[in-house]
This record gives C-alpha cells, sequence and structure tokens, in this order.
C-alpha cells in the first residue's frame, strides 16, 4: 500500500469507468435490448451498440466525461491522509491524459476552464475515517444532464412514504429527456438538507441488484423501482419503456419537525468503480472491464 500504487489503481478506475459501465448497470440495460422495432426499442439498442463501440475501441462511451467525484474510506494504514489525498489527484492527471477526460471544471460566475479537472473546490473528495486496516476508495464520473435534474425536496413529515414517492415521481416526470434516460436513480431520505443530498449521490455507489439493509428502505427501493420503470418517458426521453432502471435509498436519522429527500438523477452512464487496498498488499478493483 504505497503512494504509487493508488495513484496508478486511481488512473485505472477513471479509465475503466468512463470507457465501460459496471457489470449491474450493463446487464440492467442489456436486459432491456429487443429487437423491436418502437422508438424506445430503437434507442435502447442504440445505447447499447454505444456502450459496445466505447468498450471495444477502448474510448469514452459518451463525450461528457463528467466531473470525476470520490470517497475515500480511509482505516488504520501506514500512509498518511494527505498522502492519499495527493496520490488520488495525480491519477486524476494521469487519467485526463489516458482515457482522455474532458477537462469539465470551470469558474462556476466567469466560466473560465483551465484547462483540466481541477479548480477551487475541485476534485471533490468525501473522506470518512474507518476502523479496518484498508483503503476504499470510490468513483463516480458523473454526467451533468442528469446532475442538473437532482433535486430537494424538505417535506412535511406528514408526507410519509406517500409524499416521498410522489417527490421522486414528481423529479423524474419534470426532468423528461434531459438525463438520459434510461435512469438510476440515488435517493437520500433524513439527516438536513446537506446530507440528504450527499445520501442520494453515495446511494449511486452501490450496486443496483442489491438492497437496503433496512427493511422499511429496501421496501420503498422495491416499490420505486417497480412504480418508475414504465412511467412512459422513455430511453432519451423519447417515450416508451425504461424510464428507469435503479432506484437506490440511502437513509439518516432527521428533526422530528423535518423530512429531507433528495434526488440524485444519474444517466444510463452510471459510471462507478470501486478500488479496495489491503495491508497484504492487494488491490481489489470493481467496475467495468476494459
Ligand atoms: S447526461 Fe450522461 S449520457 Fe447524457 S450527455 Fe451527460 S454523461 Fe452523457
Amino acid at each position: 500500500m504505497d503512494e504509487e500504487t493508488i495513484r496508478s489503481t486511481v488512473a485505472g478506475m477513471l479509465d475503466r469507468a468512463v470507457k465501460a459501465l459496471p457489470p449491474d448497470v450493463r446487464s440492467a440495460l442489456a436486459e432491456c435490448e429487443t429487437d423491436g422495432d418502437g422508438i424506445d426499442a430503437v434507442q435502447v439498442r442504440t445505447i447499447m451498440e454505444n456502450i459496445r463501440m466505447g468498450e471495444e475501441k477502448g474510448i469514452p462511451m459518451c463525450e461528457d466525461t463528467g466531473v470525476p467525484v470520490f470517497w475515500l474510506r480511509y482505516g488504520k494504514v501506514p500512509i498518511s491522509l494527505q498522502d492519499v489525498v495527493s496520490a488520488i489527484k495525480e491519477g486524476l492527471v494521469e487519467a485526463a491524459d489516458r482515457a482522455p477526460l474532458r477537462p469539465n471544471s470551470v469558474h462556476p460566475l466567469t466560466r473560465l476552464n483551465h484547462g483540466d479537472n481541477f479548480g477551487h473546490g475541485l476534485p471533490l473528495i468525501h473522506i470518512t475515517p474507518i476502523e479496518s486496516e484498508q483503503i476504499e476508495i470510490w468513483t463516480l464520473t458523473k454526467g451533468h444532464g442528469s446532475e442538473n435534474m437532482s433535486a430537494l425536496g424538505m417535506l412535511a413529515p406528514a408526507a410519509g412514504v406517500k409524499g416521498i414517492k410522489e417527490f421522486v415521481l414528481e423529479t423524474v416526470v419534470n426532468a423528461g429527456g434531459n438525463p438520459c434516460p434510461p435512469l438510476v436513480l440515488g435517493v437520500g431520505i433524513g439527516g438536513t438538507a446537506d446530507t440528504a443530498m450527499a445520501l442520494a449521490k453515495k446511494a449511486l455507489l452501490r450496486p443496483i441488484d442489491t438492497f437496503n439493509q433496512d427493511p422499511s428502505m429496501a421496501q420503498l427501493e422495491a416499490d420505486l423501482r417497480a412504480g418508475l420503470r414504465d412511467i412512459g418517458v422513455g430511453p432519451m426521453g423519447l417515450g416508451g419503456s425504461p424510464t428507469v432502471i435503479g432506484v437506490n435509498v440511502e437513509h439518516a436519522n432527521c428533526h422530528p419537525a423535518s423530512l429531507p429527500v433528495g434526488v440524485n438523477v444519474q444517466c444510463w452512464a452510471d459510471r462507478w468503480a470501486k478500488a479496495t487496498f489491503r495491508m497484504d498488499g492487494t488491490v481489489e478493483v470493481l467496475g467495468g472491464d476494459i
């Protein structure tokens, strides 16, 4: 476990993420592929063709390679947190050339782009201390056609599960074709306004073929997955099905007077990768295959 291993692994993760979808998302899309002649079937085939071409040619599956967001779970390890953060940043520099990554960092007011993915506040690295003797790094290269459609609802507690479902549905319907459906949704419930949105994004890191361990949240996931799949927005917003192929929910307890609900909208290019660095020197990387 050293800075060089982390740097090269992060570069590889980003390279994989933008060129090959992780198995859960790829399978969910592939299951929707048919030889039908409806516009929805044609759109799904086009998306799958795009994905296959990206993998075969080793090029990004979408010209928008997104904003790389990192989550670092830092355990009891013999490398400093500062060195790990430096290695992540160096890995991003390498991946920008290797993948390549589009320079997607601009000043929010002047829109000045320095030609890389760095700048004030970027790259985004969320850090959580953990007890185990390992480091875990996730990355999500977040497209912003979909990010722009994300929403926060500060609901009244009386709105309950019904209100949460209505807010998520309203968010997807209002988004229409803008976020490049079929969509994966991360839903964050509880905490504070900022926590709900952070949980919503973090929910996207969990494979979409898994369920929340809290039975009430797992039931909500099942209901939202079943209820939003065929609402008619359709692939690329052109009608038909599917509109949503995955919904993950994460939660935190909240104030008795509050029910924050964050919805992070993710396009079909749900590009996540994860690496675990262990004390014995092994590194396990999950994500797409290239
Ligand atoms: S929203 Fe996703 S699929 Fe659409 S252009 Fe952006 S990255 Fe590409």
